[in-house]
């Protein structure tokens, strides 16, 4: 180590992710070399890529490739590229933290994995790259030269809690890794093994991979360096050509993800645009799902080129999970992220690979249910955003299929096609009740009208549900419509008889519904005698256009001036309990007992759905005076 090479640690979470991974990985060693050529081909890619607008930073003739050689005697083993390499602060960035969403909760969750095989899960999930250098090597250093400087640096780490960056030198642009390997991995050294773990993991890599000709692999001859991967691009090919495995390995340095995917598509599109995709479905969600500018997601090609990775253009929000690869025969080879907005090719482009997207999905539905049934619990979530977001109404239709709900109708999640394969004769809506559990839902008042003509319940406790379905208004023809809303008409007609009965009760019980309203004041928008309750004496209904109240807590977390919705209290008058109100309240309106109840009602229908009662003193203190009422009576 030279005078200029400091010392300088890690960030904390770097050296707990390399004692980790070293420990959960040590089975798996061999991913190590895939790791680091499929960094060696994106910095190839990105290089390609800024030599585009930039061809100065390209000497005349330059050709990329990968290289790959051991050394025995010094057991080293280096892996070269002649790409983008990295000034002294990428390094710096790049090699010594950790730019990655729920660091910390990977962190946590491996150190609680269990077994090695889920420890690996989470690992494929997060992605550690570089690192996985040190499960072979006990130091590694790294020589780079960013494209566009004269200057190189090496940074050099035994993987203990620090590293170092100092000057250094290299012939032309790119990077070298030279892994000091441990001599219990000596057989990361030998050819035959290096060349076998190329052509299982990196044959589908678009770059050449180069090792040493047999004839010059011992070192101490110069290596005539000979191509050892196919190159080409694996999206060009023809589908009935590859194998499974090589789909597999292909995903996995596109998605950095350690897991085979649980299906792709591999497409080709003719006519106006020409384009060819590649669509995988990985198995788990990754760690930043929900960080929507996650960085590995769809790349887009423009003839065979890289332009850019997670292509937001060509693939909605809501299918944002994917990984692939599109490759475009039109567009123009120097397309910028601002072009690609509002263009007429890309708009083409996406319809046909948001088709695609669904196709596999549906395939992967009727033809793999239990696979689904794992994917829908990953990905459903983000899924469902399309019953909102989807470019149209067939796309709307299709995700609708694809969508599954908890419902009343047992433990299984359903579909809406099964929900209204069920429906009751004279049921006309699909109805559903949004609220933060699943137990809490099922003993809902709102559910007791529904329940009591045998209509099944769709039951939605994911936050996204509430919006999903508003987007959606429609599923064969039926109606989606909240339990939970106030206008809630279950009955076609109603004969004259009952309506008449109806009314009159309602009449009776006024005087008793404006109590209420003095009572509770501008707690409630209205208070209203109903027929939607059997069992309860009071519930809460949202006005029509209003928002459900968990809903609202929501939003206001991140807007406090957010107005409350009024809600609506609806009154039972065939229930007991309200029955006696309305008689003590006829005997004597003022009575301080009958204000105590209404306030006790009120507090009741909060619980009953889960809402926080307002005044929590008060409740328990009324509740109390009324036990002892009925202690004493
Ligand atoms: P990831 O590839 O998932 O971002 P890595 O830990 O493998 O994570 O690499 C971290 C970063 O270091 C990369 O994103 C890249 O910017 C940089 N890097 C790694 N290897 C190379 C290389 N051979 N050439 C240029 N940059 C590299």
């Amino acid at each position: 180590m030279s005078e200029a090479a400091k010392q300088r640690p890690f960030q904390a979470e770097v050296s707990q992710v390399l004692r980790l991974v070293v420990n959960s990985l040590y089975s798996n060693k061999e991913i190590f070399l895939r790791e680091l050529v499929s960094n060696a081909s994106d910095a190839l890619d990105k290089l390609r890529f800024e030599s585009l607008s930039h061809p100065e930073l390209l000497k005349e003739g330059t050709e990329f490739r990968i290289r790959i050689s051991a050394d025995p005697d010094k057991k080293t083993l280096t892996i070269s590229d002649n790409g983008m390499g990295m000034t002294e602060e990428e390094l710096e960035k790049n090699l010594g933290t950790i730019a990655h969403s729920g660091t910390r909760e990977f962190l946590d969750k491996l150190q609680a994995a269990k077994d090695q095989a889920s420890g690996m899960q989470l690992i494929g999930q997060f992605g550690v790259g570089f690192y996985s250098a040190f499960l072979v090597a006990n130091k590694v250093e790294v020589v780079s030269r960013a494209a566009g400087s004269e200057q190189a640096f090496l940074w050099t780490s035994e993987a203990k809690e620090s590293y170092t960056i100092e000057p250094a030198e290299r012939e032309e642009h790119g990077t070298d890794v030279i892994l000091h390997v441990a001599d219990e991995h000596a057989e990361f050294l030998q050819g035959y093994r290096l060349r076998d773990l190329v052509t299982r993991y990196s044959d589908y890599i678009g770059h050449a991979i180069e090792m040493p000709t047999r004839e010059t692999e011992d070192p101490k001859k110069e290596p005539e360096f000979e191509r050892v991967n196919r190159a080409n691009a694996l999206w060009q090919r023809n589908p009935k050509e590859i194998d499974a495995e090589v789909y597999d390995e292909f995903y996995k340095h596109l998605g950095h993800d350690w897991e085979a995917p649980v299906a792709h598509r591999h497409f080709k599109v003719e006519g106006t645009q020409m384009f060819a995709g590649l669509l995988f479905l990985p198995k788990r969600p990754p760690f930043d799902m929900f960080d929507r500018s996650s960085k590995h997601g769809v790349r887009l090609y423009v003839k065979r080129v890289f332009i850019m990775d997670n292509c937001e253009d060509l693939i909605p929000p809501y299918l944002r999970f994917l990984k692939g690869v599109i490759d475009s025969e039109d567009l123009p080879l120097n397309v910028s992220r601002e072009m690609l907005q509002d263009n007429r090719v890309v708009r083409t482009i996406k319809k046909q690979v948001v088709n695609n997207a669904l196709t596999m999905i549906e395939e992967l539905c009727s033809e793999k249910p239990e696979e689904f049934k794992t994917f829908w619990e990953s990905f459903g979530a983000v899924l469902k955003e399309g019953l909102h977001y989807a470019q149209d109404d067939a796309e709307k239709q299709r995700i609708a299929k694809l969508v599954r709900f908890e419902s009343t109708a047992g433990s299984e999640m359903t579909s809406l096609e099964q929900y209204v394969g069920r429906m009751k004769e004279g049921q006309k809506a699909i109805y559903y009740a949004t609220g933060t559990s699943r137990a809490l839902l099922e003993s809902s008042p709102h559910l007791e009208s529904l329940r009591k003509r045998d209509f099944e319940v769709l039951l939605l406790t994911d936050p996204v549900d509430p919006f999903a379905v508003a987007g959606l208004n429609e599923f064969d023809g039926k109606n989606l419509v909240s339990a939970m809303e106030s206008n809630l008409e279950l009955d076609e007609t109603e004969d004259e008889e009952t309506k008449q009965a109806r009314e009159e009760q309602g009449k009776a019980v006024q005087p008793l519904v404006d109590r209420f309203k003095s009572v509770l004041d501008d707690k409630v928008g209205e208070v209203r005698a109903s027929s939607r309750l059997t069992d309860s004496p009071v519930c809460l209904v949202i006005p029509e256009g209003g928002v459900a109240p968990h809903i609202e807590e929501m939003l206001r977390a991140h807007n406090p001036n957010m107005p409350r919705t009024k809600r609506i209290l609806e009154v039972n008058p065939n229930h007991p309990v309200i029955e006696r109100l309305k008689k003590d309240n006829d005997a004597d309106g003022g009575s301080e007992r009958v204000s105590e109840w209404i306030s006790l009602l009120y507090d009741q229908a909060l619980i009953a759905e889960g809402s926080p009662v307002e005044d929590p003193a008060g409740f328990a203190r009324r509740l109390g005076h009324l036990m002892q009422q009925a202690a004493t009576t």
